[in-house]
C-alpha cells in the first residue's frame, strides 16, 4: 500500500462565528460517522459548511428531494455531480471482495467529493442515501466556477478535496490491486505510474505472500506476465503498459479530445504545468497532453530544496501533485500516458497526433517536452537516483560529499565543471571518461584546471560496471577499459553529466533547432534562421516564440535553459502573456 503524503496544506481564511477544527469535529462528526482512521483531523477532512456557504453554494445548483437508498453516484462511473446535505445523509460506500463498508456518513453541511470532482475522472467509492431529506445537487462544470470565484469555498473544497485523496491512498481504498515482486522493473514501473498520477492501489506483494503465488499459478500467469493489475475489480492487466492502466482506470475518459483548444500544452514537467495554471487561471482553454505522468524530471527527484518557498524542501511528486490540482481547479484538462506523436504545422489551427488517439487542434502550442538524462548503463540505476547518483551539482550535493570521495561521468563541459565546483569541497574527484582524453569535448581552460588540481583524478577509457547498496549507493565499480580490469570502490556519490537529450524528436522539423536538438527561441533565432524558417509575420518572434507562430517553448527542451525548476516554471508562466497576444493578432 502506498503511504501518505504530507499535505501542509494552507489554512482557510476562517469565519470568527465558524467553529474551530477540533469543535468541529465533535458537533459534526461524532465518531461512529467516520469508520476508517484519519490522518489528519476529522473536521478538515469532512468539514460541515455554515448555512451562509451552504447557500452561495445552493445558488450554483438545485435543490431535490432524496429516498434513504438511492444511489446518487457509483464508484467506476465519471464524476458527474457534487452534492451538499441540507437534509438526511449520504453515506460514502466503499465496495471490495470483502463486501460492502460504510467507510463515512455525511449530514446537514457535509459534501461530497474528492480530487475526482476537478478531473471528471472516474468515482473510488459509490455515494448513497442514508437517511431520506434534501441535497444541493452541483453539476461539475457549475463547480468548477464557483471554486473559481468564491475563494473561501474554494479553499474549504480544495483542502478537503486533496486530504480525502491523501486518506484514499493510505487506505488503498482504489479501483486497482497491484501483484508483483519489489525486485522486478515492471512492479517498479507500475508502482511509480500509479503514485505519480496520485492513484491509491493496494500492492500484494508476491515476496511475502506465497499463496498469491500459488493463485496465479492456478490461473496461468507466468513470470513473465508480473505485474499483474486487477483494475475496476475485475479486469486483469498481465504486465500492462502505462496507457492500458490509464484506460482501464478512465483517467482520460473526461476529457474532450474534439473541441479546438486555445493552447495545447506538450508534457506536463515544472514547465508546462506552470503554463497550465496560468493559462487556465486567465481563462484559456486549456489541453495538457503528458507521455508518462504529470511530474517530469522533477517528479524523480526525491526532495527539491532550492525552489522558491519551500525552506524545508520538497519533494518533486508533492510539487507536481499540487500544481496539478491546481490547474484542475482553474479547469486546465490533462491527457495521462498520451503523448504528441506528430506535430501538423503546415496550416492553423495546429494540430497533434497523439499515441493511440486521434488528432487534437489548438490556436497556439506551448512545448514542454523536457529533456532525458543520458543515464548510465547499469542495471539497478534507478534504485539510487537521488540516492547517490545525481544529475547536477549544485551546492546541496556537493554539502552531501563533503570529504568523501565522488565520481564525476562525462567528458563535456558540465561534466568538467561539476569536477572542477566538487574538488573545492570532495576529498578526491574522480573523473570517468569513455574516450582516451579531454580533448575532443571540453573546453580548454576546464581542461587545465582538471589538469593541475591535486584533488581530481582523470580516468580515460573508463566506465561504471555496478552499483551497490542498501539504501543508498555504498559501492562503485569501474572497468579499465584497456586493461579490462574491474575495481571495486566504497564510493557513495556518483554525478552523471553525460548530457541530456532534448525530446524534440516528434516535431519532425516544425522548428528551428539547434545541433543537439534544443528548440531556438525569441532572441535566438536570427534573421537568416527566420528567413529559412519561412516566418511569415512582420514582428520579430516573442520571447520565448519559436520559429513558428503562436508556438512557445518552455523549460528544458529549450535551447538555452538553466535546468532549474524554478526557471521551467517561470517560462511556463512568462508564455502565457504572449499566447494571449497571438490570441489577439
Ligand atoms: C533527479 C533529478 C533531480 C533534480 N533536482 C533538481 C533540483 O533539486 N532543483 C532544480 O531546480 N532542478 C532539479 N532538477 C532539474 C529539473 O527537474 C528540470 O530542470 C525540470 O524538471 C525541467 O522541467 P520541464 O518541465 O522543462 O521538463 P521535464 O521535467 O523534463 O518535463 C517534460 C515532460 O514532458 C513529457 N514529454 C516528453 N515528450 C513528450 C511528448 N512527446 N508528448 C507528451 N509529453 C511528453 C515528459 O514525460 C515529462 O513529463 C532535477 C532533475 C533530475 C533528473
Amino acid at each position: 500500500m502506498t503511504g501518505a503524503r504530507d499535505l501542509s496544506l494552507p489554512k482557510t481564511g476562517r469565519n470568527p462565528n465558524s467553529p474551530s477544527d477540533e469543535e468541529s469535529v465533535e458537533r459534526t462528526s461524532p465518531k461512529s460517522d467516520v469508520n476508517v482512521t484519519l490522518s489528519a483531523p476529522a473536521g478538515q477532512v469532512f468539514p460541515t459548511l455554515t448555512p451562509e456557504q451552504v447557500a452561495r453554494v445552493a445558488a450554483h445548483g438545485r435543490l431535490r428531494p432524496v429516498r434513504g437508498g438511492e444511489v446518487l453516484a457509483s464508484a467506476g462511473q465519471q464524476v458527474e455531480s457534487f452534492f451538499v446535505v441540507n437534509a438526511g445523509s449520504i453515506e460514502l460506500v466503499r465496495r471490495s471482495e470483502k463486501g460492502e463498508e460504510i467507510v463515512a456518513v455525511q449530514r446537514p453541511g457535509q459534501f461530497t467529493g474528492e480530487i475526482n470532482m476537478l478531473s471528471g475522472r472516474q468515482a473510488l467509492v459509490t455515494l448513497r442515501v442514508g437517511e431520506s431529506g434534501e441535497v444541493i445537487d452541483v453539476k461539475r462544470d457549475d463547480l468548477l466556477a464557483l471554486v473559481q470565484t468564491d475563494s473561501e469555498l474554494s479553499d474549504i473544497f480544495m483542502r478537503a478535496f486533496i486530504l480525502r485523496r491523501v486518506e484514499l491512498i493510505a487506505h488503498g481504498f482504489g479501483d486497482a490491486v497491484l501483484i508483483g515482486s519489489s525486485f522486478c522493473q515492471g512492479t517498479l514501473r507500475v508502482k511509480e505510474f500509479l503514485t505519480r498520477n496520485g492513484h491509491p492501489y493496494t500492492f500484494v506483494d508476491l515476496d511475502r505472500d506465497s499463496g498469491v503465488q500459488d493463485l496465479l499459478d492456478r490461473f496461468g500467469v507466468g513470470v513473465g506476465d508480473v505485474p499483474v493489475l486487477i483494475c475496476r475489480q475485475n479486469v486483469v492487466l498481465r504486465n500492462p503498459s502505462n496507457l492500458e492502466i490509464a484506460d482501464c482506470l478512465g483517467f482520460n475518459e473526461a476529457v474532450d479530445q474534439a473541441r479546438l483548444r486555445d493552447i495545447l500544452i506538450i508534457g506536463a514537467g515544472p514547465a508546462g504545468l506552470a503554463a497550465a495554471v496560468y493559462g487556465a487561471s486567465e481563462g484559456l482553454d486549456v489541453l495538457v497532453l503528458e507521455s508518462e505522468a504529470p511530474g517530469g524530471q522533477a517528479g524523480s527527484s526525491s526532495k527539491i530544496e532550492n525552489y522558491l518557498g519551500f525552506p524545508t524542501g520538497i519533494s518533486g511528486q508533492e510539487l507536481a501533485a499540487r500544481a496539478l490540482t491546481q490547474a484542475e481547479k482553474f479547469g486546465a484538462e490533462l491527457m495521462i500516458a498520451k503523448g504528441a506523436r506528430r506535430f501538423l504545422c503546415e496550416r492553423r489551427p495546429y494540430a497533434i497526433e497523439i499515441d493511440h488517439g486521434p488528432r487534437v487542434a489548438a490556436q497556439t502550442i506551448v512545448i514542454a517536452t523536457g529533456a532525458q538524462y543520458r543515464r548510465l548503463r547499469v542495471e539497478n540505476l534507478a534504485r539510487f537516483e537521488g540516492a547517490g547518483v545525481y544529475y547536477g551539482a549544485t551546492p546541496v550535493e556537493s554539502q552531501l560529499c563533503r570529504d568523501e570521495e565522488v565520481v564525476v561521468v562525462g567528458g563535456g563541459n558540465s561534466a568538467g565543471q561539476a569536477a572542477v565546483f566538487l574538488a573545492q569541497t570532495a576529498k578526491r574527484v574522480h573523473v570517468l571518461v569513455r574516450a582516451t582524453g579531454l580533448v575532443e569535448s571540453m573546453s580548454r581552460y576546464l581542461i587545465r584546471r582538471i589538469e593541475t588540481n591535486p584533488a581530481i583524478v582523470l580516468r580515460p577509457r573508463t566506465e561504471i560496471v555496478a552499483l551497490e547498496g542498501a539504501n543508498h549507493l555504498e559501492r562503485v565499480s569501474w572497468r579499465d577499459n584497456e586493461t579490462g580490469a574491474v575495481t571495486t570502490h566504497d564510493i557513495q556519490h556518483v554525478f552523471s553529466m553525460t548530457g541530456a537529450v532534448p525530446s524534440t524528436s516528434w516535431l519532425e522539423g516544425c522548428v528551428a533547432t539547434d545541433e543537439k536538438g534544443f528548440i531556438k527561441t525569441g532572441p535566438d533565432l536570427s534573421d537568416e534562421v527566420l528567413a529559412a524558417s519561412r516566418w511569415p509575420l512582420a514582428r520579430r518572434p516573442y520571447l520565448l516564440e519559436t520559429s513558428l507562430p503562436g508556438v512557445f517553448a518552455v523549460g528544458d527542451v529549450r535551447r538555452g535553459n538553466v535546468k532549474r525548476v524554478a526557471s521551467a516554471v517561470g517560462e511556463g508562466s512568462i508564455a502565457i502573456t504572449f499566447v494571449h497576444e497571438v490570441l489577439h493578432e
